[in-house]
């Protein structure tokens, strides 16, 4: 394979002779490439330093690149566990009663390279950023950034972009070998049997599925009420965790985790119950979902003012308190997503250069990876109905009918839609029954996340159940919202379906 560097060493990519920047970028992640790149477009001259061996951050090396990819052999395993040696299906590929997990990472690590390469190539062959690679950098002051070694580098201005790292909670043994985050999971040498996953949390589930799938005996341990942190109905949240249980996953709620037990390596976990009494689960392996940390200590001291969390606060111009300095990505807190990184580099960038932007991050839509993705957007239909009160509901499978019903019936549940129709997913679209305007929607299933990019464009643009009733489908489509609504769309006074 080829490589444009060598990823072990600094790496510089710059016009040394620059005497001042208009910008510079610190970190080189989701939101420094984006926003440097966009910063690039429009015009202005920037750097970008990152301390890692490559561009593209965490995303790329070990956290959402990583998580589909485990989800996604999840999902393949469920499946071959599930059709074990039926139709055309092989017999389940058990070694000692379990998948092996290493020649998987190993794979994974091999193939992040071309990810590496590929955004080195493009960072520097065709968006034409300038940046070093493997230095850190430190703030001297709004208008100062040095790194070891290459001295002082002048800037019109900063915009802070440094991601956030692991958020381990404050209980003994979190030391313990046998204790990972997503950020040294990749380093795993052995082959784990029970494992124990904190947090019921996007970046847990996708583990603890992954581990359960391989034939982990696997437990989830979550201190508040079952996936209650996020914006689903009740009946999506049943139909999420039902089937997890069905797949032998439990997920014991209400439930903090005490210690992490073992010497040198763990051994057990100690967690309280909603009953309050203690109880220890069997571990070999304890993999903590628990958030990350924004890395706002880089510029703490020259006085930019952070929240409880860390995180640093920003206003819609993504502008620090401090002039001249701008914080962009993870490091801002709140939700920690993709979209949120990369628009908010590129708002950065806008602003800084003149073209005014207002950065609204409050509606956007979301997934959350199980062996399924369950993906949202909008009011729930709770919400919904304490807000707007009357509402109107497509809902599969059908309330009151007795049969299975094979819906959400779309590549990816094709199988379980004639087999096990309970297995293919759950739906649901909202709109406001006065207005007929569309409010929300949710899913369970395969390949429907995509629809939720923009629905959320017509959610923002308030779009009707007429307006999306007259939509194109490219049937067979995963979501089935356009024509689940045109079944309906024809009614003066809308009537629930489902
Ligand atoms: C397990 C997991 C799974 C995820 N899955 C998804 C997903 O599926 N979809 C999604 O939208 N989001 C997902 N996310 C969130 C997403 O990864 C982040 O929102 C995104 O990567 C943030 O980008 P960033 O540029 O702000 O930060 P980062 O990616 O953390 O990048 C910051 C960069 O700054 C560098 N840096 C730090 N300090 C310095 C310094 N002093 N000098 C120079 N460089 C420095 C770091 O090396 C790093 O490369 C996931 C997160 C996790 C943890």
């Amino acid at each position: 394979m080829t490589t444009f560097y060598d990823n072990r060493r600094p790496y510089d990519n710059y016009d040394s002779t620059t005497k001042e920047w208009d910008a510079i970028f610190i970190g080189g992640g989701a939101s420094g490439r984006f926003g440097s790149s966009y910063f690039r477009a429009m015009g202005g001259n920037q750097l970008t330093i990152e301390a890692d061996n490559h561009l593209g951050g965490k995303c790329c090396k070990n956290a959402c690149v990583l998580h589909h990819y485990l989800y996604e052999i999840a999902v393949e395993l469920d499946k071959a566990r599930i059709w074990d040696k039926k139709e055309y299906w092989p017999k389940f590929p058990r070694k000692n009663g379990k998948v092996e997990i290493l020649p998987v990472l190993r794979d994974y690590i091999i193939g992040r390279e071309y990810v590496f390469d590929f955004m080195f190539h493009q960072s520097k062959e065709q968006l034409k950023l300038q940046f070093l690679l493997n230095q850190r950098a430190s703030v001297l002051d709004a208008h100062t950034v040095t790194v070891p070694g290459k001295g002082e580098f002048k800037t019109k201005n900063i915009i802070v972009a440094a991601g956030a790292g692991p958020s381990v909670p404050p209980v003994p043994g979190t030391d313990l070998k046998g204790v990972y985050t997503y950020a040294d999971f990749l380093e795993l040498d052995y082959e784990p049997k029970d494992v124990v996953v904190v947090g019921a949390s996007k970046s847990g589930l996708p583990w603890a599925c992954f581990f359960n799938a391989v034939g982990c005996n696997t437990t989830v341990v979550e201190m508040l009420p079952a996936l209650s942190q996020f914006p689903i109905d009740d009946d999506v949240r049943e139909y999420t965790l039902r089937m997890m249980k069905l797949r032998g996953l439990p997920v014991l709620d209400e439930t903090r985790l005490v210690s992490i037990n073992g010497s040198g390596s763990v051994k057990s976990v100690t967690v309280k119950g909603k009953d309050g009494v203690e109880k220890m689960i069997k571990a070999d392996l304890v993999y903590l979902g628990t958030g990350c940390t924004p890395r706002s200590d880089i510029v703490t001291p020259i006085g930019v003012k952070t929240g409880p969390k860390k995180e640093i606060i920003v206003d819609r111009h993504m502008a620090t308190n401090i002039p001249g300095v701008y914080a962009s990505g993870d490091i801002t807190g709140g939700v920690m997503e993709m979209w949120k990184a990369r628009q908010g580099g590129m708002m950065a960038a806008k602003n800084i250069l003149g073209s005014p932007a207002e950065f609204e991050t409050e509606l956007f839509a979301d997934t959350l990876h199980t062996f399924y993705e369950t993906t949202w957007v909008g009011m729930t239909e709770k919400e919904a109905r304490e807000k707007v009160g009357q509402v109107f509901v497509v809902r599969m499978p059908i309330q009151g009918y007795k049969n299975w019903l094979p819906l959400p019936l779309c590549e990816g549940a094709m199988q379980y839609a004639h087999q096990w129709p309970d297995l293919s997913g759950f739906q649901k679209i909202i709109y406001d029954a006065k207005t007929r305007k569309f409010l929300g929607a949710q899913h369970v299933g395969y390949g429907g996340k995509d629809s939720f990019q923009y629905l959320l464009y017509l959610l923002k643009k308030g779009a009707t159940i007429d307006e999306i009733a007259n939509l194109t489908e490219l049937f067979i489509n995963p979501t089935h919202f356009i024509q689940l609504s045109r079944l309906r769309s024809g009614m003066k006074n809308l009537v629930d379906l489902g």
